[in-house]
């Protein structure tokens, strides 16, 4: 897979910087993408330059095994490669006006834990009034609703991430100054249902599911 492992590059995004108008705006798009991930990108990189023992993990590798790692190195894995995937993966999960759920199985889920649309992006909300990151997330038998304070992604054995909004302050605060509420409200309105879709029934960030590398000793 392009990309996969190291070196990473920033890809484009798959829609313009202006693409999300009227919801998020082009210049904070623009600095989030090209200066904030790309910040996350070259630390990565520099940190795997320094231990090329980890230049064949793939990122969801990365984000999910660094707890295998001394704990100071594991640290700055979790911390570069956390940014890396969780902005990737809320680039990602947004398209121009969005793509609508539809009435495939995550909706048939939707309806069955929240209520519908409705009940979901109620709790959704209350979620990401608190920290960094909220997730929706499958986990072992069901949807639920995660919250991840820093940088960190709830990759782990059982869990498939579907969606996550970046609620810190450099995603709205151009747009929406200090009312996080509107910033989530207008995420609602470009969110790409079809891409969390994939991610429910293939796993992984583009709905393929990534190896599992073996244990380090
Ligand atoms: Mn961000």
């Amino acid at each position: 897979m392009k990309n996969r492992c190291y070196p990473f590059i920033n890809t484009p995004l798959p829609y313009g910087y202006n693409a999300l108008k009227p919801f998020i705006d082009e210049k904070t798009m623009w600095l989030h993408h090209s200066r904030h991930l790309q910040n996350y990108i070259d630390n990565l990189n520099k940190l795997l330059k320094e231990n090329p023992e980890l230049q064949s993990w793939s990122l969801e590798e990365l984000v999910g095994c660094y707890s295998w790692l001394p704990r100071t190195l594991g640290t700055a894995v979790r911390n570069q490669a956390g940014g890396v995937y969780n902005h990737r993966f809320f680039f990602e999960g947004m398209a121009p006006g969005g793509i609508s759920l539809g009435d495939g199985v995550l909706a048939q889920e939707i309806n069955r834990t929240f209520g519908g649309t409705e009940g979901w992006k109620e709790r959704m909300k209350e979620a990401a009034m608190s920290v960094g990151y909220a997730w929706l997330v499958w986990e072992k038998n069901g949807l639920e609703i995660r919250t991840t304070a820093n940088q960190d992604s709830p990759v782990e054995p059982d869990v498939r991430p579907l969606l996550n909004i970046d609620v810190w302050e450099h995603a709205y605060y151009l747009k929406h100054y200090n009312v996080r509420a509107a910033y989530i409200e207008d995420w609602f309105q470009v969110i790409n249902w079809h891409a969390a879709q994939r991610r429910l029934t293939c796993g992984g960030m583009m709905g393929c599911t990534p190896k599992i590398p073996e244990r380090i000793s």
